[in-house]
């Protein structure tokens, strides 16, 4: 299938290659990497590699990829060691959701207690 790149979008030129960042998984559709400022011990954002403006967009048009977006998530959990402990998973939208780069990205968060939701 053919992967729309926007091209001023930050995460699909990290998609795409041109912004390098520390990937911990990759699928077809889905890309996994590490926060660049992390807000807990672990903080891996997972993305689809198609273009998706959020989460309420993504699952409108597309529930299978948005199942994919959540396997991966769930599959870096457990590869990140979370499991056990247990994990954060937020997808924030918009600007009263404090969305700060509109491609659609869920945060996996954990390795240490996470206190009040925050993000
Ligand atoms: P949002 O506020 O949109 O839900 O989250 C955006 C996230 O992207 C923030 O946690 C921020 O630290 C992260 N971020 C911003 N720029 C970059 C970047 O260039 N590389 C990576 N890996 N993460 C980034
Ligand atoms: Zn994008």
């Amino acid at each position: 299938p053919t992967i729309a790149l926007v091209t001023d979008c930050l995460f699909c030129r990290i998609v795409a290659g041109d912004i390098p960042a520390t990937v911990v998984r990759e699928t077809d559709t889905t890309l996994a990497f590490r926060d660049i400022a992390p807000k807990a011990a672990v903080h891996v954002l997972v993305v689809t590699k198609e273009h998706f403006v959020d989460i309420a967009a993504l699952a409108q048009a597309d529930p299978e990829l948005t199942g994919q977006l959540m396997e991966t998530a769930a599959i870096v959990a457990e590869t990140e060691g979370l499991l056990a402990d247990g994990f954060r998973t937020i997808f924030n939208t918009g600007v009263y959701g404090g969305q700060e780069v509109d491609h659609v990205h869920a945060h996996v968060l954990g390795g240490e207690p996470l206190g009040p939701m925050v993000c």
